[in-house]
């Protein structure tokens, strides 16, 4: 099949140019973020470099520019995707894969080798840069972002096609390059391979945000762990059985008096603290969860009514008597839990925290600082109630 290669050239350079307004509008709204600017000075650079080799025939300075533009795009491509995922390009990266080459290139043209043997150092970098870019992808610290696996394949597309390119001018130095069948394919892959690249850019850093907004709005920020509305979510994902799922409802005891003596800033470090402290003693399926301002909820499944009373009681003893390690003296501190466990009845776990809670006022009035069931309260009730009579 004959292709214009001219015509695939010139779409290459009105897509990138499209792609390029749209990184304007971004980055104009995110003008901090380095990885933004990165990418549109890799479409900026391929535009130019696209259009250089438009017009330009080899040998010539033209091709050896475009060239040379088309490896900075893809090097900066590199670096936005290394500060996407928080990794800073090094001085020996441009080294190895963008000035070395350069040099190497000058340097054959300077001796007189044959414009394509010249030409394969550029071709080869190109192909180790797209090659690297899918290792940074391989090895992200995040791998459920499902667009990275878009530009990771797109750049293997590319690193082939440079590779065989880079080879081909290498070995069969004879071959005319911009005519042979590689550089047909290459440059008709990129119609589809730019595509993908640019727009799985925008839509990964899209994909990560909404992510980290996701967690936000279900953390709390100041204890870390999970707030009411991540509470209920994750309460709504455990498997509820009666009898082996429980809950605990634990509030600070006059937490009001600490704020007052020691300021609000060492009532939240406390709140820290017994975050900590629960987290630490807790397993991989129980949900902890900052219910409220000094309350804090954990579910246990796999954990019967006694099992959950002796959780309690160990929460209640480590917070009485390992006093919170605050700036000045050592602070006592006590906490009330109310217990419930999921009853067959129950229609959802809000029954068993609200017994919980009622449990909890039962702690409170009767002395703080104690561990209190929704059965015991009950038993009370039942005989206040047998006494009323
Ligand atoms: P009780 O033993 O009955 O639970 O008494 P209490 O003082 O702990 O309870 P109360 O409900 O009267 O007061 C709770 C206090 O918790 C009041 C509020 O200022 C404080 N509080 C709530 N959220 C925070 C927070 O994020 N940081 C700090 N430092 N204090 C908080
Ligand atoms: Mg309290
Ligand atoms: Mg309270």
């Amino acid at each position: 099949m004959m292709l214009d290669q001219q015509t695939l050239y010139l779409s290459a350079i009105v897509s990138r140019l499209a792609f390029l307004v749209v990184f304007v509008v971004i980055i104009v709204g995110q003008p901090r973020e380095r990885h933004l600017w990165c990418w549109l000075i890799a479409l900026l650079s391929a535009a130019l470099g696209l259009m250089m080799l438009y017009r330009a025939s080899i040998p010539a300075l033209g091709y050896s520019i475009g060239c040379g533009l088309i490896l900075l795009s893809l090097f900066f491509s590199w670096c936005g995707v290394r500060y996407f995922y928080g990794r800073r390009p090094r001085g020996a990266h441009a080294v190895l894969c963008l000035f070395g080459p350069l040099l190497l290139h000058i340097g054959c043209l300077v001796v007189g080798a044959p414009a394509h043997v010249a030409l394969s150092p550029l071709y080869l970098a190109s192909a180790l840069i797209a090659l690297l870019i899918v290792v940074e992808v391989v090895t992200s610290p995040d791998k459920r972002l499902i667009t990275q696996y878009v530009i990771a394949a797109a750049y293997f597309g590319y690193g082939l096609g440079f590779l065989q390119q880079g080879l081909t001018l290498l070995i069969n130095a004879s071959t005319p390059v911009g005519l042979n069948n590689t550089n047909e394919a290459l440059a008709l892959f990129d119609q589809v391979g730019s595509i993908m690249v640019y727009f799985a850019y925008i839509a990964m850093s899209t994909e990560r945000a909404n992510r980290q907004l996701a967690i936000q709005a279900e953390t709390d920020p100041l204890t870390g762990l999970r707030n009411r509305r991540g509470g209920q979510r994750a309460l709504h994902e455990i498997e509820l059985v009666p009898e082996t799922t429980s809950v605990l409802v634990g509030d600070l005891d006059h937490f009001k008096r600490i704020n007052d003596r020691l300021g609000h800033d060492q009532g939240d470090r406390v709140l820290c603290l017994l975050a900590a402290r629960l987290t630490r003693g807790a397993r991989r399926a129980d949900v902890i969860v900052r219910w409220g301002g000094e309350e804090f909820l954990l579910v246990l499944p796999n954990t019967d009514r006694h099992g959950a009373m002796q959780i309690a009681e160990r929460i209640r003893e480590t917070v009485m008597n390992e006093p919170f390690d605050m700036a000045e003296v050592p602070l006592p501190v006590t906490i009330s839990i109310g217990v419930a466990t999921l009853k067959a009845e129950d229609a959802d776990i809000e029954a068993a925290i609200k017994r919980a809670d009622a449990a909890l006022y039962c702690a409170k009035q009767s002395g703080r600082n104690r561990v209190c069931t929704s059965d015991e309260r009950s038993e009370r009730d039942t005989a206040k109630t047998d006494r009323d009579e």
